[in-house]
């Protein structure tokens, strides 16, 4: 079963619907602004805490990611100093 819900983008704060995807710990959230993006529950904690800045740089680059594709972001490995990473993959490997 899907189970969706409403909140304002992490990355933009435009109120914006989500998917749960991976019991939770995932949101596949789909932006007026930013369209679609896949974010852990863990980063999107830690986007609370980062410079404004950034989270543009994180919705621009998920704005860019093409016909077909989301931007997943997702944690770094421990002790990296890149401690918020991205990727882009084809949307069909999450819904
Ligand atoms: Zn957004």
């Amino acid at each position: 079963m899907e189970e969706k819900g409403n909140q304002n983008c992490p990355l933009c704060n435009t109120p914006t619907s989500f998917i749960f995807y991976d019991y939770h710990q995932i949101k596949i959230f789909s932006c007026s602004k930013c369209k679609m993006f896949v974010i852990s529950n863990k980063i999107e904690k830690r986007l609370n805490s980062i410079d404004q800045h950034w989270k543009n740089q994180l919705s621009k680059a998920s704005c860019e990611t093409g016909q077909g594709n989301v931007l997943n972001i997702y944690e770094g490995p421990d002790g990296s100093n890149i401690p918020i990473q991205t990727s882009i993959e084809p949307r069909s490997n999450w819904i």
